[in-house]
């Protein structure tokens, strides 16, 4: 598991924030817990990336009114205190949290903060038992298949047209089978796993250009055209390589599920601090019935169709788990014969206005340090 580092924010100018000890930031470092040190007057020392990842903290500030409250009262008279709440997940506030949150004082005036989130933990539990079944079910369809072609291939030994044509075959399952294998690695990685440990800031008109390069070659085979809007200029803080294999996705899938000389455009916008990045297309589209359901493991609308492009029926899923990681969302417009708009939404990066968050960007070799940079 990656160490989560805590990192300093900057001072608020003319006012003497209490320290925070070395021994505290250390220990900090290696709980898996999301946390953060605030001074009495409620702005944040210090935190982790699993805080910032879950949209606690913006610009200095905790952003759950709940914890806020919490923070008062033990600054007020000094106890400790824990208490469960459920609250929504900041800034889009779609996904439902349910928080374990401890607050102690430190001696120094500073005020510690360890959050859990519980319906996380009951989540990955219930998805890792499905996720086995699953995966040990759709595996057996490609392991069946190459069975049945080495018996074919036995059989025809001594035909040489036959022979070639089953083992023909026999590599076609076999990059179906590994497909599914990195599939399956991907989404099992992603599901366990905190991404803003790895976060960086990501250009979103660079993130947009390099997903569009990497299905250049799919689309220009079916002769579809691809599409970009104006640059919207955006960062989002996040895993680049989930994002973009996230992108990719959609884009594949848009060209996939597209007829030949058809469009597929990405845009991009900036809405309330929150970045949509939109990939739409003029394919099938998806009917009222299935459009709930693409984003779960394993669903296709035509089984059929999705072995001919090879699809594993994870695409969506994993796309779904690198939006909410990344503490936004999928959604998903499409009617049939018309066409499917798949717009992912994340968090904006806002570097001038949050200190927190620009501190969380610099290297982890100071973090031990425990000096507060101003
Ligand atoms: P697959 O590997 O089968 O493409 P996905 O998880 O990526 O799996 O997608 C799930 C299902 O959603 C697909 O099998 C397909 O039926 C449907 N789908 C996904 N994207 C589109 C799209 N752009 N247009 C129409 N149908 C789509």
């Amino acid at each position: 598991m990656t160490e989560p580092s805590t990192k300093p924010a900057a001072r608020t100018p003319g006012v003497v924030q209490p320290d925070v000890p070395d021994e505290v930031i250390r220990v900090l470092n290696v709980l898996p817990s999301a946390s953060m040190v605030v001074a009495p007057d409620g702005s944040v020392l210090r935190c982790n990336a699993r805080a910032t990842g879950l949209g606690l903290v913006s610009r200095s500030s905790v952003t759950i009114p709940d914890i806020r409250h919490l923070i008062e009262r033990v600054v007020e008279d000094g106890h400790a205190r824990e208490q469960e709440m459920r609250v929504r997940r900041p800034p889009l506030g779609r996904e439902l949290l349910e928080l374990r949150v401890r607050v102690a004082p430190l001696g120094t005036g500073a005020i510690l903060i360890l959050i859990d989130d519980l319906a996380e933990e009951r989540r990955v539990d219930v998805v890792r038992r499905d996720f086995v079944a699953n995966v040990s079910h759709e595996l057996k369809t490609p392991v069946g298949a190459l069975a049945l072609l080495a018996e074919a291939v036995l059989a025809a030994s001594d035909d040489p047209e036959q022979v070639r044509h089953f083992a023909e075959r026999m590599q076609v399952e076999a990059s179906r089978l590994s497909h599914l294998v990195q599939d399956v690695i991907d989404l099992s990685r992603l599901q366990g796993d905190d991404p803003m440990t790895r976060a960086e800031v990501v250009d979103v008109d660079e993130l947009v250009r390099r997903a569009i390069d990497e299905v250049r070659t799919l689309a220009g085979r079916q002769d579809i055209e691809l599409l970009t809007g104006d640059p919207c200029g955006a960062l989002v803080y996040g895993d680049e390589r989930q994002l973009l294999a996230a992108l990719r996705n959609l884009l594949a899938n848009a060209i996939s599920y597209s007829p030949s000389h058809t469009r597929v455009a990405v845009g991009t916008r900036q809405v309330d601090q929150v970045v949509e990045i939109a990939v739409k297309d003029q394919g099938i589209g998806i009917a009222p019935n299935d459009v709930d359901r693409v984003f779960e493991r394993f669903y296709r609308v035509d089984p059929a169709r999705s072995r001919v492009t090879g699809g594993t029926g994870l695409g969506l899923a994993i796309v779904k788990h690198v939006s909410q990681n990344h503490g936004g969302e999928c959604t998903v417009w499409s009617e049939p014969g018309v066409g499917s708009t798949f717009t992912i939404r994340l968090p904006e990066y806002q570097p001038s206005s949050s200190s927190v968050d620009r501190a969380i960007d610099l290297d982890a070799t100071d973090s031990a340090s425990g000096e507060d940079q101003a």
